[in-house]
């Protein structure tokens, strides 16, 4: 067992009355037409992006710098721009921080899933970094596996574990939680995360990102842990797309062809839900609410998830919110999306819930002001 935390929450991270506690800095494109995939582009938005790290007066910032980032699947077109984190490549290396860019592997099936890259051979993973432009060769330093101890790189940043279980003393939030090896290891943190809409959060930005990103795999699965399938079998055409995604074989099909969960293997990953065509199936809750292991709703347990994940470390964080090529699902669909209106900017904010609230305005401002019929719902 590991040493047993308290519980410390920065006066600047709580909503007061004194918003400037936390500010949320703003690098607005709205109707600026940019094309992001421009280098000249890419230079100037690096440059505003270190003008307002600057400003975030971050002070003594302590290596490793882990730059957390969601890679995209291979087949994804509307991903985060590897060429955007330049901006906090640079900062780093002037601060004297080596770095390194990464993510964890992921809960459901696919290259990047736990199952496809066992702790010894993370070919699959790595195939898809390079493919994405997110290995050294693109984007100048190393791409780690945050739960994997074999893509540790020596004088950067070492460990040895997968994941590592922290106790918090923190009642009403997580208090055992499993985060990823390197996470554990990282002195700074800069969590970058693009804006999607998503099936259970229903954002996905930076809580959700680092949160969930920075999880190790039972981490993961203490997030979903309440939440469980439910089949409409009226809205169901026996496609059998949900079974034969399904990372945790929980669905087998009845006499009428229609999905029926094996409730104790369902993890709650949301897979089937994301591929259903028919839109027949949603995540509801499993049980009671279980205080002390988390709340019972998504967005509450990403938000208590990461309370406990960021505990004594709040203050070598920055989160970098990109706000562009935003879409209707998340990055975590291995299929090519289009976005749903135009390209809104990149806030910044060592606050990431305050940070997840803007961006939440700017959705819905955006999505009103080009005609999307998409809500956020609040
Ligand atoms: S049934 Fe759905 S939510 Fe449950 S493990 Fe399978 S894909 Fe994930
Ligand atoms: S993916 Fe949807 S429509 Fe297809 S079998 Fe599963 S629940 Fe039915």
């Amino acid at each position: 067992m590991s040493k047993r935390e308290s519980l410390n929450i920065p006066e600047w991270l709580k909503f007061s009355g004194d918003r400037q506690k936390s500010p949320v800095y703003f690098i607005d494109i709205r109707g600026k037409n940019l094309n992001l995939n421009n280098p000249q582009v890419q230079r100037e938005l690096n440059q505003k992006l270190k003008d307002v790290f600057k400003k975030l007066n971050p002070g003594n910032f302590k290596g490793p710098g882990v730059i957390k980032v969601h890679p995209g699947e291979p087949k994804n077109i509307t991903y985060l721009l590897p060429e955007l984190v330049q901006a906090d490549i640079s900062f780093l290396k002037e601060k004297g921080i080596n770095c390194v860019i990464g993510d964890t592997t992921v809960i459901y099936s696919g290259p990047r899933g736990g199952e496809s890259n066992p702790g010894g051979d993370v070919s699959a993973y790595t195939s898809v970094i390079e493919h994405n432009r997110w290995s050294q060769k693109h984007t100048g330093v190393p791409f780690v596996i945050l739960d994997r101890p074999i893509t540790s790189v020596p004088g950067v940043i070492e460990f040895s574990e997968e994941e590592v279980l922290r106790n918090i003393d923190s009642p009403g939030y997580y208090q055992n939680i499993y985060i990823a090896g390197a996470i554990d290891k990282a002195g700074v943190i800069f969590n970058n995360a693009h804006l999607t809409l998503h099936g259970l959060s229903p954002l996905a930005l930076c809580v959700k990102g680092l949160a969930m990103g920075g999880a190790g795999r039972k981490g993961k699965l203490q997030i979903h842990a309440n939440i469980i399938v439910k089949i409409n079998s009226e809205l169901c055409k026996r496609c059998g797309t949900c079974a034969k995604n399904c990372p945790g074989q929980a669905l087998r099909y009845n006499k009428e062809k229609i999905p029926v969960l094996i409730e104790e293997r369902c993890m709650g990953c949301g897979e089937c839900l994301s591929v259903c065509p028919q839109k027949a199936i949603e995540m509801v809750r499993r049980g009671p609410i279980k205080w002390g292991k988390g709340a019972d709703t998504f967005p509450r347990r990403l938000a208590d998830f990461l309370i406990t994940l960021l505990n004594g470390r709040w203050e070598g964080l920055v989160n970098v919110g990109h706000l562009y090529t935003v879409t209707a699902d998340c990055d975590c669909n291995n299929r090519p999306q289009k976005p749903i209106f135009s390209d809104i900017g990149i806030i910044v904010s060592r606050n990431p819930f305050a940070l997840d609230m803007l961006a939440t305005r700017l959705f819905e401002e955006q999505a009103k002001k080009d005609r999307a019929n998409y809500s956020l719902g609040n």
